[in-house]
């Protein structure tokens, strides 16, 4: 590599140093005047986002944030109402299809209603 050529990656690495050191230091300074700020980027887990941070790239995460956590309520409902009624890992709905077949997220209304064609099972039961 010539030392031109070395010369340009290091000032176009300072220059994107520059730019992220300059961003944090405005998010620094915002979450300081901001307590909800603040809190708001404390949460935010960059562990598995890719990328930068533009309105774009927030609403991918968001999306992801959004489906994970509706998948999640999904699943506690699911064992929550096993546990109500001690049913066993494994144990069928009412309708005889398993509770995997059932919605993967709840229903505005709490419900967990069966997929399988035809059912019309409207909420996972054990009982
Ligand atoms: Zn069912
Ligand atoms: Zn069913």
């Amino acid at each position: 590599m010539s030392n031109t050529t070395l010369h340009l990656t290091y000032l176009s690495a300072a220059w994107s140093a520059r730019q992220q050191a300059s961003a944090l230091q405005l998010l620094i300074t915002r979450a300081r005047q901001d307590p909800y700020l603040a809190l708001a980027l404390a949460h935010i887990d960059t562990t598995e986002m890719k990328g930068v941070l533009d309105a774009a790239g927030m609403g991918a995460a968001l999306a992801e944030a959004e489906a994970e956590r509706d998948l999640n309520a999904a699943l506690a409902e699911r064992c929550r109402r096993r546990e109500a009624v001690q049913a066993e890992p494994g144990t069928p709905c009412v309708c005889r299809h398993s509770p995997a077949t059932h919605a993967r997220r709840l229903t505005a209304q709490g419900k967990l209603p069966c997929r399988h064609d035809g059912c019309g099972c409207t909420d996972l039961s054990f009982v």
